[in-house]
């Protein structure tokens, strides 16, 4: 028996090795298994069963070990990681170690136990018998006949004060068999969401839900691939709709995955999930996969769903590779989300690779959102995907009231700029009298190096595409981080003539402080980057907020996904227009995302709720449809423009990063580079740049980018990794390349 063996750890290829009879039993297609390679052993993945023909046999090596008795990578999971190298112009070694977590890899820590159990009983004559000739063994094997399940070896030795030989030879006789079977942590029980825990009972569904339910069923039950957008406005109940999809795959014994943006951060939505799905089903065992799980717990989720013991993971990002058996529904929960992308080798999008993979195992994926990414929306219009709605929210409560605060007048009342207006103050004061709470939000959505006049709102733009400049301050220009326009940095408006131009942005801590001025008695929490690095204060000011100990909780957007307190019922945005100017041309469909996300925060309970949003450009169009939650004229305005500028969804966007230590040298080989591609593939792609990058610099090495627009990513990227590969590139100069970057900066 020959196999392939992708090794991992910096080996592009497949090398092909002699299985041993001993390992042939437990050697499969996807085993992690350890080759030698180079005179060491390697790490590495079965690729392949057999040889190519005329292979040469003799000198081949043998496999010396199978780490785990079942596959590390099932057969789609091998499919989806060859896929995703060309997809994400990445290295196969360096997904599949992506694929299977580090402690799986090692193979270290797992816990097993021997367990003893009685093989066939002896009738009385032999065991009369036995006792006479061998008393030892027949102690044993009365003690064993009496249990209900089979029982750990050591124990029972030390109990009756036995030694191994008086087992070994009752399993000779085959009176007594021992079986080896792994000790569970439990990781899926641990309750490490406590205090955030939510009732179990499932309401009755309303006409919307149900119907939205009936149509995801009716797709599941074909049991082929196809995805659905379940597009429902804030608060209008996809979680129920997601977890009746989800019983009805379980039922069916189907496999399920639910990825969450991030599961550290929405401890409600992972506790209400695990309560209800283990209420559905007691028997199905929910594995949650976060970043805080300690190495053993890992392992164990990992190996309880690569055994098939568990059938569902719950889970961020990385979830999307775990081994669920005859995995069947995929969901895909605030889909929008950039938090999906992930910013390192390999960059892939947990959304786009859930789809994928939902089509490799004939599945179906459903994304959910209020605000659904224009490329899924896209897809839905187009008929790729079916589309549900839910238009109201559940109980038919209102969706809040957007109040939009001018902050042009607002400087010139308080003749400079201030954090609180008039009115937010106000309403603060008025809810802190009920004794009704606040959620304050900063806009903290990337940095923003835009300039904007704080007198007329005006924002310099690049006019061949529409993004905002960037101000560099080091040579005082403005410059477009898509084709590389600069020019010199205005010091008045261009439009109104005011000296107000200027980049500027806002710290919790100044909110909290302005805060304080208005409402000295009221208790005031933050809540940032800072403070959500520590996950346990972040858990505990949730808490204390949920129990109402705290009036007015500020931080960045971040904090506001999937959060649900009744008692909420006024949320501001301090600083609507900073999403607005990125220099990035998903600028608008950010800032209404954050908007309606925002403004859905507010009036969850039985209160109306309201929403003050600050703003020095109340006009535009993101501002202007967020207030009535006008997702379709949002959406036809800005899929317009995308397609005017021939953006995302209509081209897929490419992102390629030189860095190097000379700047000089950097810019030669980038524009020589460019040119090199727009000869050879100008037909295929539409090049912009090369240009420096929004950081110019970082960690003393320069940065200079290249954007590709193209219909087709697949077909690209090997023409691209060809040339690539070919081109004569310095030692010190080292490229990045991003399929469908979600973040322009
Ligand atoms: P979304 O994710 O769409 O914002 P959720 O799924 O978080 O909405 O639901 C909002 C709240 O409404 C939750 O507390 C949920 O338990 C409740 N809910 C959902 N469906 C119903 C229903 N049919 N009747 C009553 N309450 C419901
Ligand atoms: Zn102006
Ligand atoms: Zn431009």
């Amino acid at each position: 028996m020959i196999v392939g063996v992708h090794p991992l750890a910096g080996f592009d290829k497949l090398l092909h090795y002699r299985v041993p009879e001993n390992l042939r039993a437990t050697l499969q297609m996807g085993s992690l298994v350890r080759v030698p390679v180079l005179n060491t052993l390697r790490l590495g993945v079965v690729g392949a069963i057999g040889a190519p023909k005329d292979f040469p046999l003799d000198r081949l090596k043998s496999v010396a070990q199978v780490v785990h008795p079942f596959p590390a990578l099932t057969p789609d999971l091998l499919k989806l990681a060859r896929w995703m190298s060309i997809y994400y112009a990445a290295s196969l070694d360096g997904i599949i170690e992506t694929m299977i977590p580090a402690t799986v890899r090692s193979g270290a820590g797992i816990k097993e136990e021997k367990l003893l159990s009685v093989a066939q009983k002896l009738s009385p004559e032999d065991l009369a018998t036995l006792a006479k000739r061998a008393p030892q063994q027949a102690r044993l094997y009365q003690f064993l006949v009496q249990q209900y399940r089979p029982q750990n070896k050591g124990l029972v030795l030390k109990r009756l004060s036995q030694t191994a030989a008086v087992v070994n030879a009752l399993i000779k006789r085959g009176v007594v068999k021992e079986e080896v079977r792994r000790v569970v942590r439990e990781a899926y029980a641990e309750d490490w969401s406590k205090g955030e825990l939510v009732a179990a009972q499932a309401p009755k569904l309303n006409d919307e839900q149900l119907a939205a339910v009936r149509g995801i069923t009716e797709e599941v039950a074909h049991d082929r691939f196809g995805v659905t957008l379940l597009h429902g406005v804030t608060g209008s109940g996809k979680t129920e709709v997601y977890l009746h999809a989800i019983d009805t795959v379980l039922k069916a014994g189907g496999g399920v995955m639910f990825l969450v943006p991030e599961v550290a951060l929405t401890p409600q939505t992972v506790a209400r999930l695990r309560s209800r799905l283990e209420a559905i089903a007691p028997d199905h065992k929910c594995v949650v996969w976060h970043s805080h799980l300690s190495e053993g717990e890992r392992l164990d989720g990992w190996l309880a769903l690569a055994a098939g013991e568990a059938k569902v993971v719950v889970g961020a990002r990385s979830a999307v590779f775990a081994p669920v058996h005859n995995l069947k529904l995929i969901v895909v929960d605030e889909e929008h989300e950039p938090a999906y992308k992930q910013d390192e080798t390999p960059r892939y999008h947990g959304r786009d690779v859930a789809v994928y993979r939902a089509k490799l195992n004939e599945a179906h994926c459903l994304l959910g959102s209020a605000t659904p990414s224009l490329e899924s929306y896209h897809n839905a219009l187009n008929g790729k995907y079916v589309l549900q709605t839910l238009k109201l929210r559940v109980d038919n409560r209102k969706l809040p009231f957007i109040d939009v605060v001018d902050m042009r007048i607002e400087v010139m009342r308080s003749r400079g700029l201030t954090t609180l207006s008039q009115r937010l103050a106000n309403a603060m004061q008025d809810r802190f009298e009920k004794r009704e709470q606040t959620i304050l939000f900063i806009n903290r959505r990337g940095y923003s190096s835009s300039m904007l006049c704080t007198d007329c709102g005006h924002v310099e733009e690049c006019e061949h595409c529409s993004i905002s400049m960037t101000y560099h301050r080091a040579d005082e220009m403005l410059r477009c981080h898509l084709c590389g326009a600069e020019r010199n940095a205005p010091v008045t408006c261009p439009k109104c003539r005011s000296p107000k131009i200027r980049w500027r942005g806002l710290g919790t801590q100044r909110v909290e402080e302005s805060v304080r001025r208005v409402l000295p008695r009221a208790r005031i929490e933050r809540m940032d980057t800072d403070t959500m690095s520590k996950k346990n204060r972040f858990r505990e000011i949730l808490g204390q907020f949920r129990a109402g100990k705290i009036d007015v909780l500020v931080g960045t957007q971040m904090i506001g996904k999937g959060l649900d307190f009744p008692n909420v019922t006024l949320v501001g945005l301090i600083d609507a227009d900073i999403s607005m100017h990125i220099p990035d041309f998903r600028a608008n469909e950010r800032t209404f995302q954050l908007l309606v996300q925002v403004a859905g925060r507010a009036g969850r309970g039985d209160r109306a709720g309201e929403v003050v949003v600050q703003t020095f450009t109340p006009q535009a169009e993101p501002i202007q449809f967020s207030r009535h939650a006008d997702y379709e004229g949002f959406s036809a305005t800005e899929l317009k423009l995308r397609k005017d500028f021939h953006y995302p969804p209509y081209r897929h966007l490419i992102h390629h990063l030189f860095r190097g230590p000379n700047p000089e040298k950097l810019k030669f080989f980038s524009e020589q580079w460019a040119k090199l591609v727009e000869a050879e593939l100008g037909k295929r792609v539409e090049l912009r740049g090369p240009s420096p990058s929004p950081i110019e610099k970082i960690k003393d090495a320069y940065r200079w980018q290249l954007w590709y627009f193209t219909d087709n990513v697949s077909k690209t990227i090997p023409l691209l990794s060809k040339l690539r590969s070919d081109f004569k590139w310095p030692d010190d100069i080292t490229q990045v390349l991003d399929v469908d970057p979600v973040s322009l900066m």
